[in-house]
This record gives C-alpha cells, sequence and structure tokens, in this order.
C-alpha cells in the first residue's frame, strides 16, 4: 500500500489542470502525459488523465481497451453526460481517466453550432475538479476547438518539443492560440513549461535544438530533457507506462524527474516513494516483457551520452 498523500495541495481548492499541447505530431504528448500521470500517481497525487484526442492514445497506453467503454470524453463534449460517470479506474491506485474513442473526431465539427463551444470540457471538468490534485488533458496535434476547449479548461500548459530538425516550426502559432485563449477565455492561462523530448546525446542536433529552444524559453525550459528510447516506445503496447515498464531505465528516471520538476514549478511537495513492493512487481513484469520481445535493455541507449 502507498500512503495517502501526506500534505494537501495548500490554500487551492480543486485540481491543477495542465494541457499537453504542441499542433505538430508525433512530438511526445501522449507520452508525456501518461508518464507523468502515473508517476505522480504512483507518488501519492490524485490524477485525472483527460484523453481528448480521437486517436485514444493515451486510453489504450494506459492498456485501457477503447472498443469496452460505455461512455467516453465525446459524451462530456458533445451530449451533456458528467464527468464523474465517464471517469473510469485505470488499474493504478489514485490515477483515473477519461477516455477518448475515435467518434471524437466528429466533434470538431459537432461543436461548431453548439453554444458556449469553448467551454464545454471546462463546464464538465469544474464538476469533478474538487476530486483531484493534478488534471493532465492529452491533446490531439492541431489547434482546432478540441484544443480550444483544453486550453479554457486549463490553468497551464505543458509544450513537449521534439529534438529534431525544425523543432520551433509551428510553435509561434501554438503562442498565438495560447495568447487568444488567454484574452477571449481564460485570462490567467499560462505556459508551465517546455519539455524537450526524444533527445539524443549521440548528435549534434539534439544539442542545437535543445539551444535553440533554450533562447526561444529561458525560463520555460524544463532542466531535465527526455532520451530518445526504445523503451519509452515499446511501454504503451504492453499498456503500462514507463516507470511501470522499466522503472530503472533512462526514460523513466528522466520523467520522474520532470515530474519532480513540475511540482517544484507548481510550488507543490514532493512525491512520495513509491513501495519496495511497487517496484519488485514492476521490475518482474519488465523483465518478463524483455524476455519477450528478446532485448535486455534499452539498446538504442546504448553509448548515447546525454
Ligand atoms: P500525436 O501528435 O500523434 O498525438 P504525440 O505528440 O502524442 O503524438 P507520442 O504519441 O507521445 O506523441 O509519441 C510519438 C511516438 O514516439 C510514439 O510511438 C511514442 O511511443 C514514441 N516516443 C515518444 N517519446 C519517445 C522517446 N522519448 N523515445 C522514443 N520514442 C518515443
Ligand atoms: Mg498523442
Amino acid at each position: 500500500m502507498i500512503r495517502e498523500r501526506a500534505r494537501p495541495v495548500a490554500g487551492r481548492r480543486g485540481a491543477i489542470t495542465i494541457a499537453l499541447a504542441n499542433q505538430k505530431g508525433g512530438v511526445g504528448k501522449t507520452t508525456s502525459a501518461v508518464s507523468l500521470s502515473v508517476a505522480l500517481a504512483a507518488g501519492g497525487y490524485r490524477v485525472l488523465l483527460v484523453d481528448i484526442d480521437p486517436q485514444g492514445n493515451a486510453t489504450s497506453s494506459l492498456g485501457i481497451e477503447k472498443t469496452d467503454l460505455e461512455r467516453t470524453i465525446y459524451d462530456l463534449l458533445v451530449g451533456d453526460a458528467a464527468a464523474d460517470l465517464i471517469a473510469i479506474p485505470t488499474g493504478r491506485e489514485r490515477l483515473k481517466l477519461l477516455p477518448s474513442a475515435p467518434e471524437l473526431a466528429g466533434a470538431e465539427v459537432e461543436l461548431v453550432s453548439m453554444s458556449a463551444r469553448e467551454s464545454r470540457l471546462k463546464s464538465g471538468l469544474d464538476a469533478i475538479r474538487n476530486d483531484f490534485d493534478l488534471i493532465f488533458i492529452d491533446c490531439p496535434p492541431s489547434l482546432g476547438l478540441i484544443t480550444v476547449n483544453a486550453l479554457t479548461a486549463s490553468d497551464l500548459v505543458l509544450v513537449p518539443i521534439q529534438c529534431e530538425f525544425l523543432a520551433l516550426e509551428g510553435v509561434g502559432q501554438l503562442i498565438t492560440t495560447i495568447d487568444l485563449v488567454r484574452r477571449q477565455l481564460n485570462p490567467s492561462l499560462d505556459i508551465i513549461g517546455v519539455l524537450m523530448t526524444m533527445y539524443d546525446g549521440r548528435t549534434r542536433l539534439s544539442q542545437h535544438v535543445v539551444n535553440e529552444v533554450r533562447n526561444y524559453f529561458p525560463e520555460r525550459i524544463f532542466r531535465e530533457v527526455i532520451p530518445r528510447s526504445v523503451r519509452l516506445a515499446e511501454a504503451p503496447s504492453y499498456g503500462q507506462a514507463i516507470i511501470e515498464y522499466d522503472g530503472p531505465s533512462r526514460g523513466a528516471v528522466a520523467y520522474r524527474a520532470v515530474a519532480a520538476e513540475l511540482l517544484e514549478r507548481l510550488g507543490l511537495p514532493p512525491m512520495i516513494p513509491v513501495q519496495a513492493a511497487n517496484e519488485d512487481r514492476n521490475q518482474n513484469i519488465a523483465g518478463l516483457a524483455a524476455a519477450a520481445a528478446g532485448t535486455g535493455g534499452d539498446a538504442f541507449q546504448e553509448g548515447a551520452a546525454q
């Protein structure tokens, strides 16, 4: 048993809500949302992960079968279903999920003619905000109405940026959208941080991109960067977050460090260490998975100098 969080979020009513947004595809939004949610729940926080991407990758990354779902975030956005009826347990202590499903793709169009179309997610989440300490929203790779709903419902935005050529392309457009939402819908919206993902210490490009982004966001960039790691890419196919799939791996260590840095930035107490018994279980699972995959570790990372 992991202890309940020792210290409540002082002087605050309701969860702090953080959208993971970048309209560029495949930059690590879902991996970051899932890894941070699982790490922080294991560390004692009550977390809700909101999968608002029609691809439903956060839902399946947690090992949840999309076809078995009775209700999804679609029913909240387009219907009037209450969030507490949609939120499902994930098999992890303190972590719940508002799951997504493919029909959400239609919501982008259906929302256009609806009243309060930008704030439907916010209204839905308001009803359950007090049940959680932190809410993470995994956005789709677009700046349409779904992402606008996520930004309107959030206190903060976390922007994952992949360490690749033209990494900053499109970031200006994202900032413009955040500014628009701030001016018209959500005056206190701010960027909590920019997270560099898929860093490959063997290439000059990765370091160059980190430097470039650091010049652009000197205050906002997270100290920790996420390494490119085969283990991180494998974990979702086992329905596990990296800290469950391979706790000691570089990716897991990095995401735990980002979770700690995030708490620091939010002025929240540090995580409670995951109990040893829990780690044993995860190591066993990781061991079995590695044996099945015919790999003993993070082969891709060997020799990486990050
Ligand atoms: P989308 O825009 O399609 O929603 P995304 O921004 O959510 O994508 P992810 O799904 O998290 O990005 O990551 C894209 C792909 O890269 C996935 O297959 C994921 O497993 C893999 N991946 C994510 N982070 C890493 C990493 N640090 N190292 C290696 N692979 C990674
Ligand atoms: Mg995604």
